[in-house]
């Protein structure tokens, strides 16, 4: 029976990957790539000679056909990302679907696990994760708000992904809603404003009391790997001033 092995490949370090996940994408059929011109550089790194496929989360209907014709006719497939793991706020659950539907049976879809910037960032964050909500990219506007309120009002720690052209931003977004609402998870503070309309006496107070534990990991298992931690406010003040903070990839993590 042919397989579609779904790899996860380094968010950074190239030495993040499995022996497992080498071996696989050395002896399948086909690499199906997010791009191949990443992939390549990974492929080239361990001298792995096998074929690219295009797959990404724009692929048409006929690309995805394409593929479940390749399985159907008994090749191996591995799908890889860009980074981390496929099906992490990455392209995957649609082709995994159309296997399910049109090869029932006769195709087996394996994991080859390995990193994820998740699963990373909430390792070193210091954060209590034995529960946690993991909400992906913010959307940039519509549901913004509500996504933000979401995040604010959990009862679990939340982890979201960003850019580096919006994780200011979002991050002041995130200090200014959580100043407006009331966090569900800390009774406490339910005593302070719901409204945006907040005097100042009362901003001052939930300022002081209502400020979420967050902590932002920049770049992991790269050379500018940073954490950032303490209050929103620092946090913010430390990004905002030096522009190389601001550059490569984020994830934050609010915690509880
Ligand atoms: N599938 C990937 C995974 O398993 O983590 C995530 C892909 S998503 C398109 C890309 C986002 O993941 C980035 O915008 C960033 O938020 C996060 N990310 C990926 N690599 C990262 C890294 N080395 N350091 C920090 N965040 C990273």
């Amino acid at each position: 029976m042919s397989v579609l092995y779904i790899v996860a490949t380094p968010i950074g370090n190239l030495e993040d990957i499995s022996i497992r996940a080498l071996r696989v994408l050395g002896e399948v059929d086909f690499i199906l790539c997010e791009d191949t011109r990443v992939t390549a550089k990974l492929l080239a790194h361990y001298n792995i000679k096998t074929p690219a496929i295009s797959y990404h989360q724009h692929s048409s209907e006929a690309k995805v056909n394409e593929i479940v014709t390749i399985l159907a006719g008994g090749k191996n497939l591995a799908l890889v990302s860009d980074a981390g793991t496929p099906g992490i706020s990455d392209p995957g659950g649609k082709l995994i679907q159309a296997v399910l539907e049109k090869l029932d049976g006769e195709a087996q879809i394996e994991s080859v696990p390995g990193p994820s910037a998740v699963t990373a960032a909430l390792s070193i964050s210091g954060i209590p994760t034995d529960k946690f909500i993991f909400m992906g990219f913010p959307p940039h506007k519509k549901g913004r708000q509500t996504f933000i309120k979401k995040i604010v009002q959990s009862e679990f720690p939340v982890v979201v992904y960003e850019s580096k052209h919006r994780i200011i931003k979002f991050l002041e977004e995130l200090e200014k809603i959580s100043l407006a609402t009331p966090d569900l998870a800390k009774p406490d503070n339910n005593q302070y404003p719901i409204s945006n309309k907040i005097s100042n006496d009362k901003l001052q107070i939930s300022k002081k009391t209502n400020l979420t534990s967050v902590v932002v990991v920049r770049e992991l298992s790269k050379m500018h790997e940073t954490v950032y931690r303490g209050s929103l406010e620092s946090i913010i003040k430390k990004i905002t001033a030096d522009k190389n903070d601001q550059k490569g990839e984020f994830v934050v993590i609010v915690g509880k």
